[in-house]
């Protein structure tokens, strides 16, 4: 432990749109918290809002962000007995009480004091990173860290919406309405899971390129041909998809996907947007059974799951991290994010350079 030093990089968002990357103090681990040691960290859509692009702002500043992590334990505080220091972990993005009706249901995404790790909590693009251990998750040696991180929200959000909101199963057909990170990882899932068919729709066609190389079926351009819920009846003979997923918060997306359900068809809103969007027809909507679900994050349980996948070869997600960087390359990537300059899907930042012996 003695080679923790006092002082650590870390990359300090001082306001929105300015992140210093400085020597600040290494924080303590306290009564049920451990000191990792980062390794990876994913560079998510949701920094860019609080950084680059100025429309999401803190409770407080200054702060670290980052919530996409994995690494290693180095230092633990008292009262911890079910982690060692060397222990590779996966970092669970929410900063839970492990208290509440919701945490004590093992649904921890809905706890009544859910904070975010990098948002109301230091988070990883730093050296280091004081975690309570209750949201920490065993990373399997099989498991790269850069995987280890990209799991925690961008791949284990889709998974949440699917598998345990949408109830996927083998044999359903699913449509993705956006095709960014969390949508090729939704593409991707779906298929793991079983889907029949799946329909990835998106007006880019570099993104729709990509879905197809992470399995999507049938690729659907948006502003190109007959509205995409046309074009998903068109193709399945008039019955629609069982799961339709809305990863981009827009209302047309929405009002699509509510109009291409099969019989007891689930539309599941990941995307956040301050919008209304219109109810759909109510009388197909009750006749056929639809639902509208909403989902947010992902349980740890989720997250357990899929390192388990990950360590068993279910899924490759080797194209999925595009670039690894140092921390003082952090805002260029947000740019670079920001800019789609490359059309990174994960770029993750490496705080320590590469810890995967
Ligand atoms: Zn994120
Ligand atoms: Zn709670």
């Amino acid at each position: 432990m003695s080679s923790i030093p006092e002082v650590m990089l870390a990359a300090r968002l001082y306001e929105p749109g300015r992140v210093v990357i400085e020597k600040i103090p290494t924080p303590k681990p306290g009564p049920d918290e451990v000191l990792v040691q980062i390794a990876a960290c994913g560079v998510c859509g949701s920094d860019v809002h609080i950084t680059v692009e100025k429309s999401q702002y803190l409770a407080e500043y200054p702060r670290t962000p980052g919530h996409e992590a994995s690494g290693k334990i180095v230092a633990l505080g008292n009262g911890i007995q079910d982690w060692r220091v060397g222990d590779r972990v996966a970092i669970w993005c929410g900063i839970v009480c492990g208290q509440c009706e919701a945490c004590r249901a093992g649904e921890e995404n809905l706890c009544d004091h859910f904070k975010v790790a990098g948002y109301d909590w230091d988070g990883a693009y730093a050296q280091y990173m004081k975690v309570p251990a209750r949201c920490l998750l065993s990373l399997d040696d099989r498991v790269p860290f850069e995987i280890g991180a990209i799991l925690s929200d961008a791949v284990s959000t889709p998974y949440h919406a699917l598998a345990v909101r949408g109830q996927l199963t083998p044999g359903e057909r699913v449509a993705v309405f956006g095709c960014g990170g969390l949508g090729l990882h939704a593409v991707m899932l779906a298929k793991m899971l079983g889907a029949l068919e799946v329909f990835a729709v998106d007006p880019r066609e570099k993104a729709l390129d990509r879905a197809k190389e992470y399995g999507a079926d049938h690729l659907i351009r948006v502003g190109e041909g007959l509205p995409p819920y046309k074009q998903i009846r068109e193709a399945t003979e008039g019955r629609g998809v069982d799961v339709a997923i809305e990863l981009v918060g827009r209302e047309e997306s929405i009002e699509e996907g509510s109009k291409c359900l099969a019989r007891r068809g689930r539309l599941v809103l990941v995307g956040i947007g301050r919008i209304r969007p219109k109810m759909p027809l109510i009388e197909p909507f009750v006749a056929f059974s639809h639902s509208i679900l909403g989902s947010f994050g992902a349980r740890k349980e989720d997250l357990r799951n899929l390192i388990e996948h990950a360590a068993n070869g279910r899924f490759d997600l080797s194209k999925s991290v595009s670039d690894r960087r140092p921390l003082e390359d952090l805002n260029d990537c947000l740019t670079e994010l920001y800019e789609k300059k490359g059309d990174p899907i994960r770029i993750v930042i490496q705080p320590n350079g590469d810890m995967n012996e």
